[in-house]
C-alpha cells in the first residue's frame, strides 16, 4: 500500500490569495473532522461485537509518543509542510489515533508487540510481527475510510467549478480501502495460526538511545537502488498485488527498536534487501528515515529536532508524491519511469540523519 496522493495536492493552493487559501484549508480540515465522526463502524473489526466501547487506538504505541513528547505534545507532518489553519503538533492522547476496534481487543491483540520489555535479543516471533502488520492495516483502512467520506464533503465546502476533474483521483482510494480490508482479514487469521518464519526480517535492532522520531506503517516501495520496479502503483490489473514492507521506529526512554520486515514470498524486494544488508548501520538509519519521509506522512517527531522544519533537503524529501510528479495525460509507462527516478533510494544520503545518536539531546 502506498500514498498515491496527499490531500493538499488536490487543490491549486498556490494560485489562491492568502485569505482564500486559509479558508480553503479550513474547508479541508472541516471535511476531515466530519469524516472522522462518521467512519466508526457499528461492530468492532476484530471481535465483531457491538457491545463493548470503542477504543482510540494509537497507530504508533502511545508509550513511544510519550518518550519523545515535550510538554505532552509531539510534532506531526504539518510541522514540515505548514498548512495554515491545521495543527502542527498534537497531544499524545490524540496523535495518530483511529477508532475501529473495541477496548478489549485493543488491549489483547497488540499486547506482545507493545511489550518491548519482552522482545528477544534475536529476531522477534511471528506473532509480534503479525500484530504490527495488523495495526498497520487497520490504520491504513481507517485513513482510506476517512478520505472516502472527507473528499466529497470538502468538495461541497469548497464549491469548486472543476470538481468533476477530481473524481478519477478519488477512486483509487476505494481500491486501497478494499485491499486493506482484505489485509486486515488475512492478518487476523494469521494471528492464531502459529506460523514460524512467515516474514523476511530486514532489520531488527535495539539502539541504546531514544530517537526523537517515531513511526509505524506499511510502505510499498516503488523502486529500490537500481531502477528496478518493486511496485507499479499505476498498474490497475486486479491480479497485480502491491507488495508492502513494514517499517517501525519505536523510541522508548533509554532505547529505540528499529524493525523492518516483509512477507517472505514478496520476491520483488529481494534486490532491495540485498543492497540494504550491505549498508553500514548509520546508512541504514538514514535510508529508513528517507523512506518514511518520502512515502508517508504518519510519523511523529520531537520538538527537540524542529530545526529540520527549515531544512531544504527534508522539504525535498517530503513534498513529492506520484501525483505531483505525473500529469494525468501521460502514458502509464512514462509515469512509472518518472516515479522510478523520483523515488530512487540513492537520494537518501543528503538527509540530516535524525535517527542517529548525534541528534539525541543529552
Ligand atoms: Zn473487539
Amino acid at each position: 500500500m502506498t500514498e498515491i496522493f496527499r490531500l493538499e495536492e488536490l487543490f491549486p493552493e498556490n494560485a489562491l490569495p492568502k485569505e482564500q487559501n486559509i479558508n480553503f484549508h479550513k474547508a479541508l480540515s472541516m471535511g476531515e473532522s466530519f469524516a472522522k465522526k462518521n467512519v466508526k463502524p457499528n461492530n468492532c473489526l476484530i471481535c465483531n461485537s457491538s457491545k463493548n466501547p470503542f477504543c482510540n487506538s494509537h497507530s504508533v504505541p502511545a508509550r513511544c509518543l510519550r518518550a519523545i513528547a515535550i510538554n505532552g505534545d509531539v510534532k506531526i507532518f504539518n510541522g514540515l509542510v505548514k498548512i495554515p489553519a491545521v495543527d502542527d503538533d498534537k497531544g499524545v492522547n490524540e496523535a495518530g489515533t483511529f477508532r475501529l476496534i473495541c477496548r478489549d481487543c485493543d488491549e489483547k491483540i497488540f499486547k506482545e508487540y507493545e511489550t518491548f520489555e519482552k522482545y528477544p535479543d534475536k529476531n522477534p516471533p511471528d506473532k509480534v510481527l503479525h500484530q504490527i502488520a495488523l495495526k498497520n492495516y487497520l490504520k491504513f483502512y481507517y485513513k482510506k475510510a476517512v478520505e472516502a467520506k472527507a473528499f466529497p464533503k470538502m468538495l461541497e465546502n469548497l464549491q469548486l467549478p472543476n470538481s468533476a476533474l477530481l473524481e478519477p483521483v478519488l477512486k483509487p482510494g476505494d481500491r486501497d480501502k478494499k485491499d486493506s480490508f482484505k489485509a486486515i482479514y488475512d492478518t487476523k487469521k494469521l494471528l492464531n495460526s502459529n506460523t514460524n518464519g512467515y516474514y523476511r526480517i530486514v532489520e531488527y535492532r535495539k539502539l541504546d538511545y531514544t530517537c526523537p522520531f517515531a513511526f509505524q506503517g506499511s510502505i510499498s516501495l516503488i523502486t529500490g537502488f537500481d531502477g528496478e520496479i518493486i511496485n507499479d502503483v499505476f498498474n490497475t490489473d486486479k491480479k497485480y498485488d502491491l507488495q508492502d514492507m513494514h517499517v517501525c521506529v519505536f523510541p522508548e526512554k533509554d532505547y529505540t527498536y528499529i524493525i523492518v520486515f516483509y512477507k517472505k514470498h514478496f520476491q520483488r524486494y529481494s534486490q532491495f534487501a540485498k543492497h540494504y544488508s550491505n549498508l553500514s548501520q548509520e546508512e541504514r538509519l538514514q535510508l529508513l528515515l528517507y523512506i518514511i519521509l518520502k512515502y508517508s506522512e504518519d510519523y511523529f517527531y520531537s520538538a527537540s529536532i524542529q530545526t529540520i522544519e527549515n531544512d531544504p533537503v527534508v522539504h525535498d524529501a517530503i513534498t513529492t508524491t506520484t501525483m505531483m510528479i505525473c500529469d494525468y495525460e501521460e502514458e502509464e509507462g512514462a509515469k512509472i519511469k518518472k516515479c522510478i527516478q523520483e523515488y530512487n533510494l540513492n537520494n537518501y544520503k543528503k538527509l540530516p540523519n535524525v535517527l542517529s545518536k548525534c541528534y539525541v539531546k543529552s
